[in-house]
């Protein structure tokens, strides 16, 4: 259960698929948001997340499955209700926001005269604190008040699904910050529902009550963003999160074998052969004592990266050929060269078998 009251989805999809000649672009693809929910379709480039998104909006048509808003269908293999009759709103990287416009006419302009006349434009604008700026037209703003603007005016309407593809990806880092924290706040207000399209998973972790990978046109795994990060179900959705650390091995009496150290209690068949992955967090490195380094049995430091906000030691293990990648709680004091010994919690190791 998210963060909210659940009373009906609103919006409902159901085994979609979509074809383009040869390549199968979206494959039996099923999701449920709730009203002041998000969602987040999350996967590299070409997995499938703009069809979908283009599907729910209706300038996509569906080959097979069913999409419903607010229990209403909307969409199948046969019926495709027009964009414009659908309770949707949108906002796409680019922004669309129309140039011959002033600011409170863009806002405005899916609203009937009875509610442009009525201060509700006037109220969004305060509401993103872009009120003074309501009669001068998109080009005089920056990047950021466009993005506002592009947000309220698909929030004027009222939409029931609210659609964002990518929507802060031209913006620096602090404003992309700030426009997710307002875009938050706003939709949650509204009680919309909404599907955000992203490649980058600190905005998915961030924004999302609930995350879909997806992958080759399927969804490779749905949870909260915790679930996904404490269980994913294999390496390439493990792989999202964060950098891996990952050994092959083997199950032995039920016991693994790494060359940081051994896991027990697996409850895996003898013979299982696995992947083990460690996510840099998760690796604890220590300075060893000089008293107790013997000869070159010891990892050792081959590189400090203090960022101030991540730090990371690169790790060099004996007789293996990668390095390990382990991240610090704070700036390291770590020297390249340094002996060191690594500690993990034995449940924070990600195991996959082949
Ligand atoms: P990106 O992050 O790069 O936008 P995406 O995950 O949104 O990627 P889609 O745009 O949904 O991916 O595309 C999925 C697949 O369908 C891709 O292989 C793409 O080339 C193909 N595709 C999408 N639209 C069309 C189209 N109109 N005609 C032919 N192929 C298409």
């Amino acid at each position: 259960v998210g963060r909210h009251v659940r009373s009906e989805p609103m919006l409902e999809i159901t085994g979609v698929e979509r074809r383009f000649s040869a390549t199968h672009a979206v494959q039996g693809v099923s999701l449920t948001v709730w009203p002041g929910e998000v969602t987040c379709l999350l996967g590299p480039s070409g997995c499938g997340k703009s069809t979908t998104l283009r599907m729910i909006a209706g300038i996509e048509q569906l080959d097979a499955g069913e999409i419903r808003i607010d229990g209403r269908p909307v969409a199948d293999a046969r019926r495709n209700v027009p964009p414009e009759m659908r309770p949707v709103g949108m906002v796409f990287q680019d922004l669309a926001l129309f140039p011959h416009m002033t600011v409170a006419a863009n806002v405005g302009f899916g609203l009937s005269r009875a509610r442009q006349g009525s201060g509700e434009v006037r109220h969004l604008l305060e509401r993103v604190g872009l009120a003074h700026h309501a009669d001068k037209y998109p080009h005089q703003l920056s990047g950021g008040e466009q993005q506002r603007i592009a947000l309220v005016r698909a929030l004027a309407t009222q939409p029931r699904v609210m659609l964002l593809d990518e929507p802060f990806s031209s913006l620096d880092q602090r404003l992309r910050v700030e426009m997710r924290e307002l875009a938050l706040d706003l939709l949650r207000e509204a009680g919309t529902a909404v599907v955000l399209v992203t490649h980058d998973s600190d905005e998915a972790m961030m924004m999302a009550d609930r995350i879909a990978i997806m992958h080759g046109g399927r969804i490779r795994q749905e949870g909260t963003p915790l679930e996904l990060y404490q269980q994913p179900v294999d390496l390439a959705v493990a792989g999202f999160f964060s950098e891996l650390n990952v050994f092959d091995g083997s199950v032995a009496q039920d016991r693994i074998k790494t060359p940081i150290g051994d896991l027990a209690g697996t409850g895996m068949a003898n013979g299982t052969a696995v992947q083990i992955a460690f996510r840099p967090e998760h690796l604890k490195v220590r300075r060893l004592a000089q008293a107790v380094v013997q000869g070159n049995s010891h990892p050792h430091v081959l590189r400090v990266q203090n960022l101030g906000r991540e730090n990371f030691v690169e790790v060099k293990l004996p007789g293996q050929p990668d390095h390990l990648r382990c991240s610090a709680p704070g700036f390291t004091d770590l020297m390249p060269g340094d002996r060191v010994e690594i500690g993990f919690d034995p449940s924070t190791a990600m195991i996959f078998a082949h």
